[in-house]
């Protein structure tokens, strides 16, 4: 069974086929970076869904930023993982490649991918809260641990926050229009995302409806489970490594 599905994507990638990818937290997790769902995803047994918010934000800065600086000091310590590579490598093999990624730990870079389109941002940038005039749109502040919480703007002396999109926000209009085009591909292959998180779980549904052949790969089943074309259960850098064990083969 494995065998057959692993066949049936290997044939739709090829020099000229347009493959986009979707990537989410099970993908870094093998890299040591918490996924948000499941008991490790806790933090002082807050869920992640009561602290990536601008309501939290607002009541509680100094809180909210803790808990960045706890997952990105975390981060700041993992090394990118096979899955990381493997993507980073195909962006350089196939000239209709696209990497879409919900996750904010900047391990595809480092793995060498490049023209990323961060559907959820950066957790290693920040902008201004009150959007001061002085200030860029926004800022790569890669220290970790901060020196200072809450850290602030160094134009106005206000509020930095967190250069992610959180629970309840919208997408850039930008990364909305690259990810939009990123939807017309021949193969659509979502890995490691929990498909719950809105509109980031839309985007493998719009692929099929525009004649994408649409994949999951996943440890377990998900709600996108049912609507894809192809679904297979393990981990990100183990089936990803089956794939390309396969395609490398082939040159
Ligand atoms: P999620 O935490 O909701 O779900 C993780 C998914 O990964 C689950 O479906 C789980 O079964 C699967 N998984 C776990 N280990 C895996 C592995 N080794 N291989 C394949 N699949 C595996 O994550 P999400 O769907 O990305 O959504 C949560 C939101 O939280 C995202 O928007 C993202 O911005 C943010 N987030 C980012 C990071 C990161 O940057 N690494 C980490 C946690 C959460
Ligand atoms: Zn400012």
């Amino acid at each position: 069974m494995r065998e057959n599905s692993i066949d049936a994507i290997v044939r739709r990638i090829g020099p000229s086929a347009r493959v986009t990818v979707l990537t989410g937290a099970g993908v870094s997790a093998a890299s040591g970076v918490p996924t948000f769902r499941g008991k490790d995803g806790l933090w002082k047994s807050y869920a992640a869904e009561r602290l990536a918010t601008p309501e939290a934000f607002a009541s509680d800065p100094r809180l909210v930023w803790e808990w960045y600086d706890w997952r990105r000091t975390l981060i700041s310590r993992c090394r990118p993982n096979g899955a990381h590579r493997t993507l980073a490598l195909w962006g350089r093999r196939y000239e209709g490649f696209r990497l879409i990624t919900q996750n904010v730990d900047g391990l595809d870079e480092k793995a060498g991918s490049e023209g990323v389109i961060r559907f959820h941002g950066s957790i290693w940038e920040v902008f201004c809260l009150d959007g001061c005039a002085r200030s860029p749109r926004r800022w790569v502040l890669d220290e970790a641990p901060l020196g200072h919480i809450p850290p602030s703007c160094p134009w106005c002396g206000g509020l930095v926050r967190p250069g992610v999109v959180w629970f309840g926000e919208g997408i850039d209009p930008e990364v909305l229009r690259r990810a939009d085009a990123a939807l017309d591909c021949d193969l659509f292959l979502a890995v490691g995302t929990s498909a719950l998180v809105y509109p980031a779980a839309g985007l493998v549904d719009a692929a099929r409806r525009r004649g994408a052949f649409t994949v999951e790969i996943n440890r377990e089943a998900t709600p996108a489970t049912g609507r894809v074309d192809l679904a297979v259960q393990g981990g990100a850098e183990e089936v990803l490594g089956l794939l390309e064990r396969r395609l490398g083969g082939r040159e």
